[in-house]
């Protein structure tokens, strides 16, 4: 079997999904780009019965190329966020808590923390409402995701990428602690608001941000 250590990494990122409060049950879904396409979580199996075997390899054209199982009903906005951004290595989808709810306002988060910077953008937006599984779906993701590396699902989660793994899930943690903190600022006041000078310096600060060379 082709990829077999980016399988069991996607196993573990999807088992560790509940343990940092990103979600419960099979909510949410992971894909990591290969060279004919990508792997993808199968639809609505128990991430802890999952085995390598279960991982769904896809083409770049909506084929199940490898595996027997069905892939993730949200297979369509991975297969175009990988064919429409080159900066995409992995995907991490989730229905975390605090995310999910600002979502469900139909909210972008704004720039309240300069870490929202974190995510590529001045805001986290709140893509259009679509039905999940659906093109529509996809479509409002790709156009929410414009410049960024994350956005809202209204009513339903979160889509994070990144050029891996381990990065496109860091970030699904990120947002999910920002809508956190966001969410508590506003049961407190009105969260003061960065302007975009100000945004546009910790984006740029944000390019080197951890480089220890
Ligand atoms: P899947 O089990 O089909 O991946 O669905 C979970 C989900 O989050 C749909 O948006
Ligand atoms: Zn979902």
């Amino acid at each position: 079997m082709d990829h077999l250590n980016l399988r069991h990494s996607l196993i573990a990122a999807a088992r560790s999904l509940q343990e940092n409060q990103l979600g419960v049950g099979t909510a949410g879904n992971l894909s990591a780009r290969i060279e004919q396409g990508y792997l993808i979580t199968p639809t609505g199996v128990d991430y802890e019965i999952l085995k390598p075997a279960d991982i769904v390899g896809m083409d770049l054209r909506g084929n199940a190329a490898e595996g027997d199982l069905i892939p993730s009903s949200e297979w369509r906005f991975h297969q175009d966020i990988y064919v429409n951004r080159t900066d995409a290595g992995a995907i991490v989808h989730t229905h975390s808590p605090y995310a999910t709810a600002l979502a469900c306002t139909r909210q972008d988060l704004p720039a309240f923390h300069y870490m929202v910077a974190g995510a590529g953008g001045t805001t986290v937006r709140c893509a259009e409402y679509a039905t999940f599984g659906t093109q529509a779906l996809s479509d409002h993701a790709l156009a929410a995701l414009a410049g960024r590396h994350a956005c809202l699902l209204a009513n339903h989660g979160v889509i994070a990428l990144g050029e891996n793994l381990a990065a496109a899930f860091k970030l699904a943690q990120l947002v999910e602690e920002l809508a956190r903190q966001y969410t508590l600022s506003r049961m407190m006041g009105s969260p003061v608001l960065l302007d975009d000078a100000e945004m546009e310096i910790n984006l740029e600060k944000f390019k080197d941000y951890g480089r220890q060379e």
